[in-house]
Formats: structure tokens, sequence, C-alpha cells
């Protein structure tokens, strides 16, 4: 028995095709549609050729029905496969834990303003947002910017990063800024000191080490608060240099974790040689990042704490100073690393790099920053969802570009509109052509309600010829004697080619015959009808091509599809159509 007369495997196939269509928005795929059928039955890998021909062939009869004829199909016959597909399809994130504990639900997302944001601040801002909105509560930005001399704040990037989440759909409902909450720190510090659970150290940051791996208190550690008072205001005077004196919180000396064990408040820090760039010189003594944060977690009211869990020893140390100040440590989830493959993640490197002319700004599309996938056409819908399916679980996860690119593909393929784009342009003329044709092209197969694209081919001359733009990947001198179809028009035999122009002859108009044909279906665009484009591709180079002319009414901004190219953004329009690559 042949493949093609199994009617029970037949069925089979269909019913995994249109299963595979209504999952990709109406486009079954052949790769995954054979995998399943063999992974089933496994019996048809010596006849996989066959198989794969059959399995084409009853793709392309799915993938002619509309997307929604398919789901009613897959409805009326296969309901339970539909609900199944519609609970993966879902995912919600699991709840917070003492949700009931709390009058509102306070999260909070706290970047350093020392660089833009990127790819790497995904899961804490979007955990924390969507977590704030799952429960009617508040989501607030904090600017944690209390180093001025190692990890700087930049006054542009404050503004950036609001740029960055307000495009990422993930707006806070309030904004504060550590450096203009100094005197905050203080009091607290200052209580602290007086309560005997901390004190100003002032020894030689070699010696205290030593005596802290050791489980000993440094010298200063047993005078009264009175002495640590005094140390305090000549803190607070200026009195010390950088490195002379640190307040310090009193914790467990036997801790296990010698990090934990009275750790560092406080510190100071030379405002001249280092002024703050939003408060200048006006404070000496700035805090650290375990008293601004603990201190402001509680008095912002955050109710849980989103957070990776390269943090789990900050609360370990955060709350010896809850407990000094009678305060309840906010619940706490920490998540594990997110590691994207392939994406340029480092602060330092990403700063570095345009400040030297590396990168060209900050939406270089070789970086993984929020300006950069805008400015591509990355949506935040796609980063979003992909960051909620991944949730907040402790373990690593490790995603790629690809990835990415599925969950924008979905959302991009559905809406944007298909032009033709034509890379390494051929000048291919076609002869005896016989009338003439009005194309009409669609903007979306499946949308034809959103317009065309028309294009009226006239032959003309004696030899009934018109000259296109096809691209020198499709049509070089290995096709020659090869008949080709040009989309949606015609079919024209190949007669010579070279790399700059091409020669073809009129064969037939009929869809049917390029299919029986086997001949390849290849893009094109009339010549005189065109535009030159530049696609700035993400590793930076530009690829230089033709677009249709329909691409001047484009605004920029638009994503669009440049069929059998990929999706593109676009950038710039002037003479020349500038887009940025998308992705595949
Ligand atoms: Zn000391």
């Amino acid at each position: 028995m042949t493949l093609e007369t199994d009617t029970e495997l037949k069925e089979l196939i269909r019913k995994t095709a249109l299963l595979n269509a209504v999952k990709h928005d109406g486009r079954a795929q052949v790769g995954p549609v054979v995998g399943k059928i063999l992974g089933g039955k496994p019996e048809y890998r010596d006849k996989a050729k066959e198989l794969s021909t059959l399995i084409s062939t009853i793709i392309k009869e799915v993938n002619r029905l509309s997307p929604d004829k398919q789901k009613s199909i897959v409805a009326e016959k296969w309901p339970e496969l539909l609900a199944k597909e519609k609970t993966q399809e879902e995912k919600h994130l699991p709840p917070l834990p003492n949700v009931d504990r709390y009058q509102k639900v306070v999260t909070r997302f706290s970047p350093n303003p020392d660089c833009v944001l990127h790819l790497g601040s995904a899961r804490a801002i979007v955990l924390c947002y969507d977590y704030a909105k799952m429960y009617k509560g508040r989501f607030i930005l904090r600017f944690e910017d209390t180093d001025p001399k190692i990890k700087r704040p930049v006054l542009e990037f404050y503004d950036r990063i609001r740029e960055d989440l307000a495009w990422l759909e993930c707006k806070p409902d309030a904004e504060y800024i550590q450096s203009d909450r100094l005197p905050i720190y203080y009091d607290h510090a200052e209580k602290l000191i007086k309560d005997g659970n901390a004190y100003i150290c002032t020894c030689d940051p070699e010696l205290f080490r030593k005596l802290v791996l050791e489980q000993k208190p440094c010298p200063c550690r047993g005078c009264p608060p009175k002495e640590h008072l005094a140390r305090w205001r000549r803190m607070l005077e200026g009195e010390y240099s950088e490195g002379e004196a640190v307040v310090r919180v009193k914790t467990d000396l036997n801790h296990p974790n010698p990090a934990v064990r009275d750790w560092p408040a406080m510190r100071v820090i030379d405002s001249e040689k280092y002024p703050h760039p939003r408060v200048g010189t006006k404070y000496n003594a700035w805090p650290l990042y375990n008293l601004a944060c603990g201190v402001d977690d509680h008095l912002l009211g955050i109710t849980h704490i989103i957070r990776g869990k390269e943090h789990l020893t900050n609360q370990v140390r955060q709350e010896f100073m809850y407990r000094h100040l009678g305060w309840t440590y906010p619940e706490a989830i920490h998540y594990g690393r997110l590691k994207i493959t392939g994406a340029y993640l480092s602060k330092s490197k990403i700063v570095q790099g345009v400040r030297e002319g590396h990168f060209n700004g900050w939406d270089d599309p070789r970086l993984a920053t929020f300006a950069a996938l805008r400015r591509r056409g990355i949506t935040p819908e796609a980063i979003k969802k992909m960051i909620i399916d991944v949730g907040p679980k402790t373990s690593d996860v490790i995603l790629s570009w690809e990835n990415l690119y599925a969950y924008n593909r979905k959302i991009l393929d559905p809406i944007v509109n298909r032009y033709f784009f034509v890379q390494n342009p051929l000048e291919l003329t076609v002869r005896n052509i016989p009338e003439t044709f009005e194309v009409r092209l669609n903007l979306h197969p499946d949308h034809p309600e959103r317009g065309t694209r028309n294009y009226t081919i006239r032959p003309e001359g004696d030899e009934r010829s018109a000259v296109f733009w096809v691209s020198g990947k499709d049509v070089d001198p290995s096709r020659n004697g090869q008949t080709m179809r040009l989309m949606e028009l015609f079919n024209m035999k190949i007669e010579t080619a070279s790399t700059y122009a091409a020669e073809a002859s009129f064969v037939s108009e009929s869809y049917e015959d390029a299919k029986s044909a086997k001949a390849s279906l290849i893009h094109w665009i009339p010549v005189g009808k065109d535009m030159p484009c530049n696609v700035v591709m993400p590793d930076a180079t530009t690829i230089e091509g033709i677009a249709e002319d329909a691409c001047r009414k484009l605004s920029p901004d638009t994503v669009v599809q440049f069929e059998r190219f990929g999706f593109v953004k676009i950038d710039g329009l002037n003479t020349k159509l500038t887009v940025y690559y998308t992705q595949k």
C-alpha cells in the first residue's frame, strides 16, 4: 500500500496539521507535523521522504483554509484538543504568598541609573508590575543612586529608564529617588547608633576584616553609644576622609556567613572629587545598599520584594536591622538567574562601548537594551509574555534570542502588512508577455480587507517585454533553463542569467502549471515602481536593496514583513528607505 491510499494516515496528518495551523495563526509548518507523525508512528521512518511529500500536500490544503475555518473544524471534530491548547496558552503567574496579611500589595523596581535598562532587567520589572496589577496594588519605581563613586548615576539615565518603563507599559504608580532621601537615612542610622545597634568603625579595613573572620569584635564595637554619636557628628561634618569611618550595623558575630557579620551601612565619599549628579557636593556621608534599600522597603510600605536570588544574603543582613528597628521584614520572593544567550548584558561594557564610540548609541542593534529592541521592532508584549511564561521560579533559566523571536513573531505575523524587498537586486527582462497584467497583491494574505498593492505589467516593444527587479539570491546562472514563478503574477523560463541581469520568456499564467513544474516562487518589483532601501541588521551591518515604492506611504516606526526576508521596522524615509531588521 502506498501512503497516498492510506486514509487513516492521511486523516491523522490532517488532524495534526489543522492543530498545528490553529497554534500558528493559520499556517501549519511542515517540520513540526513531520516530527509529530514520525514520533507517533516510527514505522514510517524508512518512508520519510514519501511521508513528508504527503504531509506537505496536506499542509498546503490546510493552509488554504481561513484560520476561522481551521478552528471550526478542530472545534467540531476534536474539541478536547482545542481545550488542551487553550490551557497551555494562557499562563498566569502563581499567587504571591500571604497577600491577605496586607491591605494592598506594593512592589518596587529599583534600578541604579548608571546605565540604560536592558533585557536583564525585564524579569524584575515585568514580575513586579504584573503582580501589583494582579492584586490591584501599587508598583513603585525607586532610583537607587547613592553611590556617586563607583556605580555613578548619570542624569540622562533617569529619563531613559522612565521612557523604557513607559514603552514596556509598566508605568509606576509612584517614583522615589534615594538621593532625595539622605536625611531619612541619617535619622535611621542615628537611631541605630543611639540604641547601640550600630557603631562607627574607624579601624583599618584590613584589621576589621581579619577580626571579623575570627568572629571577634573590633575595638570600636564595645564603645558606648555616646562615643559613637560623637563620631557620627564628626562624620556628618566631614571630619573623616574616605575610608576612615564606616557605620556598621551590629549582627551576630558568629553568623556562619562572614559577609553578614556587622555589615557596612554608611561610608564617607569625597564629594569634591565625586560630586553627585543630582545633589552635587551636599553630602559626604552616603548610605550603602542595605541601609538605603532596607529603610525604604519599610517606609514605602513594600509588601512583596521580588528580586533575583543573588539578593538572598542581603535579606539576611537587612533582617538584623529590621529587628533592631522593631520592623517586620516584607515577603521576599527570589527568582533564579535568567540568562539570554548571545545578549550583551554587561552594564559597564555597554556604557564604555557607547562612550568610546564602539556602539552607535544606546539603541545600537547589537545591544540588548530596551532602546535597541524598540528600534528593531521587538514588541513589549513579546518581552512581557516571555517573562510571564518563565514566571518567578527559583531555578536558573536560559533563553535565547530565538525564544524571544518566537513570541514576537506570534504577535507581529497577524498584524503587520507584507511587502516585497529585493536583496542583491538583478534586472530581469521577461519577453513574449501576451497581455497586460493587473496585479493586486494583498497586504496580508489572511486579511484581504486591509487592501492591496496594485501593479500594471504592460508588455512593451516588439519583444513584448517588461523589466523587474529580482534577487540575485533567486536568479543566477545555475537557473538557466529553469521555469520560475513571479509570485501572484506568471511563470517564466530563465534563458540567460549573469550577476547583474537576466533574461527570461513568458511561459504561462496558471499557478497549477508552476506547481506541476515544481517551479520556485520568487518575489519581484517592477523597475520604476521601486525605491532604494537599506536594512540595518542586528550585527550593525547594512544590506542594500530595493523595496516596492508602496513603502513610501509607510510611517516611521511601522513594522512590516518583507516577504521571504523577515520582519523590519521603518526607521527613516526620505529619498531612501531605512529599516531595522527585526527577525526572521
Ligand atoms: Zn572598628
